[in-house]
């Protein structure tokens, strides 16, 4: 069978330990991959090359398109860029997935039937770190959610969860607050649920559901999850697995690939044959069964789950197993676990569930549906910097310089509605959205005719934003009181 060649970067601290383990482990099960190695992380840093990637380490990730990483040391002081950012932005790896489980009762766990895969949105939401500072008083940042991008994010978690055998799906975003853009999300997720009839669906507010996965993890399969939640939720569910070094992760995109353990480089233990090897391990399981060898990822996690049965494994576990009062461990150091699993290379585990895998590749259809919707104009928010006037003589001021088509509907600050309105008991800065509205449809000529009588009166307006219909619908939000 055709092997894959696949790209291999040790990392700095404990990986290059941990990767030998996990290329020992890989080659004697029997993996089909050929690999290359490239240099990329601290000593690239230190050599003057901010991003730790050089130009001839991307050569090689493109050629291959898979890449195997273990943890990076990024150096102290500025000026250094996260590699996996840069990796991730510039490979289009839109999908994180983070499976989470107990191996309960071998390593005692108080969540003992959990078993989840986290998939986070990668590229959207904040992450587009498109921030700016207003006003004196105000910063704002852009949150951004995309048709095809929450297409495609959906589609992977259901084809996914199809492909590896699990039955539901969740779904988990803010529409209560942020109808557009979180609504988005779930309403994506409730239609392409619909092409998933065999798979369950649910959908939780982001508050309650966190608190869920940190309680009662054991009730979701799959969760899917807009970026920021995405990230906050890895972390929550890892923490609740006990130990840092048995998570791995993959980062996914149409062409590429990247996988990697969850945990860093823990410098403290580099070189002394203590690390442990396996969340690198759970990592390169997940690369074969995207590269199509479900049945050596099969191979390997179920002599890793046996060697853990059998009660061996590294300081860190042993370090759990202690404190749950269990003492019949055999404590090894990384090399020493290596061999242990290759050993039982062929062995399946008996308390814990054996894996199962998909011996295909996992193919996500082709997402991208084409939409025409046409946008109306139908006014204008115009935001002012303004410090000196209350909110009625801001009020009285546009009033008279609305026009026929654009009448003044509100202001807000703080998205909190201040004009027409008695409130005065909202804190006010020197940010106010001021809302202007037409019957019909306008044009740009309109807003600047605008815009020229607000400057004409001293106002200093700062940013527009265009409020828009589809057909009959508005698509923006309602001021808070509007
Ligand atoms: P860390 O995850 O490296 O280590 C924290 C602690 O967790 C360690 O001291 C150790 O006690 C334990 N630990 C981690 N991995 C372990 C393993 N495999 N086996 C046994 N114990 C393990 O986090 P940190 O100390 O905050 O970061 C160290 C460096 O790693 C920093 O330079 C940071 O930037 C980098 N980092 C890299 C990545 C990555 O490359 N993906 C991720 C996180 C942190």
């Amino acid at each position: 069978m055709e092997k894959a060649r696949i790209t291999v970067a040790r990392g700095d601290g404990i990986g290059p330990e941990i990767m030998d383990a996990v290329l020992n482990v890989l080659f004697s099960a029997g993996a089909r991959v050929e690999i290359d190695e490239i240099e990329v992380g601290e000593k690239v840093y230190l050599s003057g090359n901010t991003s730790g990637i050089p130009d001839t380490a991307w050569e090689t990730i493109k050629k291959n398109k898979i890449l195997l990483k273990a943890p990076i040391t990024t150096p102290q002081g500025g000026g250094y860029k996260s590699i996996n950012v840069t990796i991730r932005k510039t490979l289009g790896l839109y999908a994180n997935l983070r499976p989470v489980r107990s191996y309960h009762p071998i390593i005692p766990c108080r969540s003992p039937n959990m078993n989840l895969v986290i998939v986070r949105e990668n590229e959207e939401d904040l992450y587009g770190s498109i921030e700016y500072q207003q006003t004196s008083e105000m910063t704002m940042a852009l949150k951004l959610i995309s048709i095809p991008g929450t297409e495609k994010i959906i589609r992977f978690a259901f084809e996914y969860a199809r492909a590896t055998g699990r039955t539901k799906v969740t779904c988990m975003t803010k529409d209560n607050i942020l109808k557009i853009t979180d609504g988005l999300f779930h309403k994506i997720f409730e239609e392409i649920g619909q092409e998933y009839p065999d798979i369950q669906k649910d959908h939780w507010i982001i508050d309650i559901g966190m608190a869920k996965l940190a309680n009662s993890p054991e009730i979701f399969e799959v969760v899917v999850l807009p970026n920021l939640y995405g990230d906050i939720a890895s972390d929550v569910v890892a923490e609740i697995a006990g130990s840092i070094g048995l998570a791995g992760s993959a980062n996914i995109g149409d062409e590429y690939a990247m996988f990697e353990a969850i945990h860093g480089s823990a410098p403290k233990y580099a070189g002394l044959n203590m690390a442990n090897p396996s969340g690198l391990l759970n990592a390169a399981v997940m690369m074969l069964v995207h590269i199509g060898q479900g049945d050596i990822a099969q191979k390997i996690e179920n002599a890793w789950l046996k060697t853990l049965e059998d009660k061996i494994v590294t300081y860190d576990i042993a370090r759990v197993l202690k404190e749950n009062g269990i003492t019949d461990y055999k404590q090894v150091g990384t090399k020493e676990f290596a061999s242990a699993i290759v050993e039982r290379i062929g062995e399946e585990p008996k308390v814990l569930k054996p894996a199962k895998y998909p011996l295909i590749k996992i193919k996500i259809k082709e997402t991208r549906n084409v939409r025409d919707a046409i946008l109306t104009l139908r006014g204008v928010d115009v935001f002012l910097d303004e410090r000196r006037l209350k909110p009625h003589e801001i009020g009285k001021l546009l009033e008279e310089v609305q026009t026929e088509k654009l009448k003044l509907i509100m202001i807000t600050n703080r998205g909190q509605k201040v004009y027409p309105s008695e409130i005065t008991e909202t804190l006010l800065t020197d940010h106010w959205r001021c809302r202007f509205e037409s019957d019909s449809s306008i044009t740009h000529k309109d807003i600047r005719e605008l815009l020229e009588r607000i400057e004409a009166k001293g106002l200093n307006w700062i940013k527009i934003e265009n409020l828009y219909y589809i057909g009959d619908k508005r698509v923006y939000s309602l001021g808070q009181g509007q």
